[in-house]
């Protein structure tokens, strides 16, 4: 790809940031962890093999994915982050993700300034959804990860139940729980509406990053939608595949056709 076509959108883009009041930021599915990686992390595929042997532990899989996200990073999509926590650091941001892999929190984002509605890796709820009750994920990763670095195996691990009716407990995410709880989340997104109504008549950069149509009511129209009546504000739209702008944007959004990975890293 002819990377230097982009520079100067590139410039517009981080100069528009830096003179906004507020930065509204979305990030998408081009920011979702893949485990592609897991080859780098022999404990973890032989822990996965012995899943493949036996069907009774595919429970352990999302335990497995959280510890890979513990010691996954430092890849282009977390220097794409730091980039973005550079740009924004010292403005009034918020930030709105379908991603539940938690990468984002290792950039140095202030979290109170971060909603996740698809949930994360962080919390597990019943399965059968019960009583609503979360519980921390990390209480129960210790017995996973020892399993797991000793070698031991999986076939000694307890799978963690509800201690309301005994149905497992899943990860509190829209991936792994059927019946999600959206009680994760909520209060972060109170502080976003709340905060979104502050960038009335503001002058608002809105940038959004990798953002698919997998889930467009909770990102991409909804940005749409505050960019058309927002007179004052700047609208980016940073996707390698649909970079496409609407017919009632087409003269004030800035469409970006580069993966938002990419365009990030290129931010200087
Ligand atoms: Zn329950």
């Amino acid at each position: 790809m002819d990377t230097t076509a982009f520079s100067g959108l590139q410039r517009s883009f981080q100069e528009s940031i830096k003179t906004a009041q507020k930065v509204l930021i979305g990030i998408g599915e081009e920011f979702n962890e893949r485990f592609e990686k897991i080859g780098r992390f022999p404990k973890l595929a032989s822990a996965l093999n012995e899943v493949d042997a036996n069907p009774a532990l595919a429970w352990t899989v999302p335990f497995l994915e959280k510890l890979y996200l513990e010691q996954a990073g430092d890849d282009s999509r977390t220097e794409a982050y730091r980039r973005l926590y550079e740009l924004v650091k010292d403005k009034d941001y918020f930030i709105i993700t379908t991603c539940i892999d938690g990468h984002i929190q290792r950039a140095g984002f202030d979290s109170e300034r971060i909603v996740a509605p698809c949930g994360s890796y962080e919390l597990l709820q019943c399965r059968a959804g019960c009583c609503g009750k979360l519980y921390p994920a990390q209480d129960f990763m210790r017995p996973v990860r020892q399993a797991v670095m000793d070698g031991a195996g999986l076939a000694c691990l307890v799978q963690p139940v509800c201690p309301e009716c005994g149905a497992p407990l899943v990860f509190n995410n829209i991936v792994s729980a059927e019946s999600y709880d959206e009680a994760g989340y909520r209060p972060q997104w109170e502080q976003y509406t709340r905060w979104l109504q502050l960038t009335l008549n503001r002058e608002l950069c809105i940038a959004e990053l990798g953002v698919g149509m997998g889930l467009p009511n909770m990102i991409r129209w909804p940005f749409e939608k505050i960019a058309f009546y927002n007179q004052k504000s700047s609208f980016f739209r940073v996707n390698g595949s649909i970079w496409q702008m609407t017919e009632e944007l087409k003269n004030k959004g800035i469409s970006i056709g580069m993966d938002a990975v990419d365009f990030l890293r290129g931010c200087r």
